[in-house]
């Protein structure tokens, strides 16, 4: 006998589940969510938010180096690492909190334990309990792959998720890894204080991203002092003492006080018991989904980090919504991954949406391109930080903007709105008809006239 029966069931109370089962129950179904953790998943926990706090607590200081500029005296200032970790943790127990309100204040019953599958229509809680549902949607996300890519030593290691929880900002720190998150650490490290290293497997950071804006960070990231140790990977790293000591493969010898590995994540379909339910599981563990995220059983399917699409919290809660819409509302809907903006919260920032030059030209499309580099207006008196860039990747045949890249203060912002006209099909011709609004940044959005190159595939 089981303890409860629902109309769904949900594996993980991250973006994707609590969207989901917030949703349903609202609909007036009868909703259980398991959540091994803590309410709020990566993103709330250990991910987009925590890590948005840290990058604002490291702007400060240029903020207050550029304050001088504008006539401000800036007394003695000070970073207090314990402070920010308290003030974090304040907010981030808010928001747990919201996200359990959700679920539960729309009707749905949250299991605060481990769940996995006994058959198709039933799962286990670690407590003993036993639920049986019509339907069950696997949200169980994704965690840091913890290795040093066969080297010894992963032991003397951290990754992301530790770091939210440090005591004390280390003095230095390597970072292992040359995608967002390793360089969003590296920029916060660096910025409030600590000597940061940055190994990298290949000749640059962020590998699909547009090569101009990549170049673009290369460069402001070796003018802030942060290392970048390119094409390399670790031969080992030991402990001695109070230190840890990593060599690399290249033959530099790294002494550090925090090592942390940011290589990439892994799905998190290990333990679920997936082989009881004939769910299939691919590269790097991600369960197999069909277009409508529908898993090899037709009453389990599975949304965000878990099926490694694109690994984004909004896109788990679209897919969430897609999966809702599919199972409870009649309407099978495809969750849309097209036109994703998405950012790099480095200082400064990157953000994107569509396709880069190189990506343009791998699907074949003729392309123009508009740029413009330009220091943004608030370090003009100053004379110094890193310059600005915007581009577009224009398809010569419609016209159409394929893509729009942003290096510079407000990018993520700029970007997003940018978004919103690239789903409509904007062309070059309509941005240039929108009247610029003077003086920001994203007007150059609307004033390159000019094109820099063309290109062919
Ligand atoms: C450092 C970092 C920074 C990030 N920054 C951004 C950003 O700026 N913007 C952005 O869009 N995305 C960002 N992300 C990615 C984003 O956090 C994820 O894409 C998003 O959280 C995925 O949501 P999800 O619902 O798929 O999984 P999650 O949010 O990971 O939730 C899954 C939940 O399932 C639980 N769980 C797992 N297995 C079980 C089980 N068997 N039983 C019960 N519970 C289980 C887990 O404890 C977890 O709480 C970042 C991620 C990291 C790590």
């Amino acid at each position: 006998m089981a303890d409860r029966h629902f109309d769904l069931f949900v594996i993980g109370g991250g973006s994707g589940g609590v969207r989901a089962a917030r949703m349903a129950a609202a609909m007036g179904k009868r909703v259980g969510l398991a959540e091994a953790s803590r309410m709020g998943g990566t993103c709330v926990i250990r991910g987009c938010i925590p890590k948005k706090l840290f990058v604002y607590a490291s702007r400060f200081r240029e903020d207050f180096a550029l304050a001088q500029s504008f006539g401000w005296t800036v007394g003695p200032t000070r970073f207090d690492w314990p402070a920010l970790i308290a003030h974090k943790d304040g907010e981030i127990g808010r928001l747990e909190g919201l996200y359990l309100a959700a679920v539960e204040g729309a009707g749905g019953v949250v299991f605060h334990e481990h769940a996995s599958f006994e058959d198709a229509h039933t799962v286990r809680l670690a407590n003993g309990g036993r639920i049986t549902a019509d339907i069950i949607l696997i949200a169980a996300g994704a965690r840091p792959a913890r290795d040093l890519l066969g080297a010894p030593g992963i032991e003397h290691c951290c990754t992301s998720d530790e770091a939210f929880d440090w005591p004390q900002l280390p003095k230095r720190v390597v970072i292992a890894g040359g995608g967002y998150i390793a360089v969003e650490f590296a920029h916060i490290f660096n910025e409030l204080g600590a000597e940061t290293t940055l190994v990298i497997r290949k000749t640059k950071v962020l590998r699909g991203f547009d090569e101009d804006l990549r170049d673009a960070l290369m460069e402001s990231m070796a003018r802030r002092g942060i290392t970048v140790l390119p094409e390399q990977q670790f031969a080992g790293v030991e402990r001695r003492g109070g230190e840890i000591v990593a060599t690399t493969t290249g033959g530099d010898r790294l002494v550090t006080d925090k090592l942390m590995v940011a290589w990439g994540r892994l799905p998190n379909s290990e333990g679920l018991g997936l082989d009881k339910v004939g769910v299939a599981t691919g590269k790097n563990g991600r369960i197999e989904v069909d277009a409508l995220s529908r898993t090899g059983a037709p009453n389990i399917y599975a949304i965000g980090d878990v099926t490694d699409r694109l690994a984004l919290t909004p896109v788990a809660i679209h897919e969430a919504m897609a999966f809702v819409k599919t199972v409870f509302e009649g309407e099978p809907t495809r969750p849309d991954h097209a036109l994703v903006p998405t950012a790099v919260f480095s200082t400064p920032e990157i953000a994107t949406v569509g396709m880069s030059e190189d990506k343009a030209l791998a699907h074949g499309h003729a392309i123009d391109v508009y740029k413009s580099a330009f220091l943004p207006l608030r370090n003009t008196l100053a004379r110094t930080g890193d310059r600005s860039m915007i581009k577009l990747v224009v398809e010569q045949k419609t016209d159409r903007v394929l893509g729009c890249h942003v290096f510079g203060p407000d990018a993520s912002e700029i970007v997003q709105i940018v978004a919103v006209a690239l789903k409509m099909g904007a062309t070059k011709a309509q941005f240039d008809a929108t009247v610029a609004l003077h003086p920001s940044a994203a007007e150059e959005l609307v004033t390159m006239r000019t094109k820099a190159y063309s290109k062919t595939p």
